[in-house]
């Protein structure tokens, strides 16, 4: 089996008096599929927030494809190829969804250096890139829309492809389909298959026949603690979460 791509270690994160992860644990391995499930308040965004370098945690270790990203700022964890989808709001609704996506590949063409050798091959590039982008978010047919007048579910997927632009090795997904209509709920569910080809996706979602169903593994929390892990079959007949999910 692959090595992990991602490792955290007895993480650690307080609020005043409050211990929202008590030394929590998480390995995450390339080309998976990785959900997070629990209750209202377990920890699931700050644990995001903590392996994404929102969060500060006070003790543990996170590592990151070979790099210790504990203590890093969040441009450092995006430039080793950790890419958080981006909300709602940041997407600029004034732009049209083609234009939203060209700032995304433009954003990481600036990290890479290209932003001073932009000729007019580099235009064309650019131009097939958001092309390949709104395919694979199902948005062709949308791309000269406002971004701020698509329907949520269209929101969203304009969101995970910003963060694709970035060409990350592993993407965070905080509840994709939250909020979403039944054909979205399809779409979407497709177009997280589809990255398990290219990266390794962690999500929060509480979609669980979804997360049944697309996942390779599943981490359930509680309380700031793991309370299970497994492949999707043997979470099912997880005691505590078939009375908190399965209604049984
Ligand atoms: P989840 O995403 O699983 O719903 P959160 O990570 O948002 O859970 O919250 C975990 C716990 O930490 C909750 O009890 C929440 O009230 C608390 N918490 C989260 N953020 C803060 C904060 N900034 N200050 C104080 N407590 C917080």
């Amino acid at each position: 089996m692959a090595e992990p791509l991602l490792v955290a270690e007895a993480i650690d994160v307080r609020f005043g008096d409050f211990q929202a992860l008590s030394g929590f644990s998480l390995s995450v391995r390339p080309g998976t599929i990785h959900a997070l499930i629990g209750p209202n308040g377990a920890g699931k965004t700050t644990l995001f927030n903590a392996l994404t370098g929102v969060r500060r945690p006070s003790g543990g270790r996170i590592v990151f494809d070979g790099h210790t990203v504990t203590r890093a700022p969040v441009h450092r964890r995006i430039h080793y190829g950790m890419s958080r989808s981006f909300q709602v709001t940041a997407l600029f609704a004034g732009l049209t969804v083609a234009e939203n996506l060209r700032l995304a590949v433009q954003a990481r063409e600036a990290g890479e250096g290209w932003v001073f050798w932009r000729g007019p091959g580099r235009r064309a590039d650019i131009r097939a890139e958001v092309g390949e982008l709104l395919a694979r978010i199902g948005l062709s047919d949308r791309a000269d829309e406002r971004a701020g007048g698509l329907s949520h579910g269209a929101q969203r997927s304009l969101e995970i492809g910003m963060a694709l632009a970035g060409r990350p090795k592993m993407i965070f997904l905080d509840e994709p389909l939250a909020g979403m209509g039944i054909d979205d709920v399809h779409r979407t569910k497709d177009l997280i298959l589809s990255l398990r080809a290219q990266m390794a996706v962690l999500l929060i979602e509480h979609n669980m026949s979804v997360v049944l169903d697309i996942s390779d593994r599943i981490t359930v929390m509680a309380r700031g603690r793991k309370i299970a892990e497994d492949a999707p079959a043997g979470i099912r007949l997880h005691p505590e979460v078939r009375a908190a999910y399965l209604g049984s």
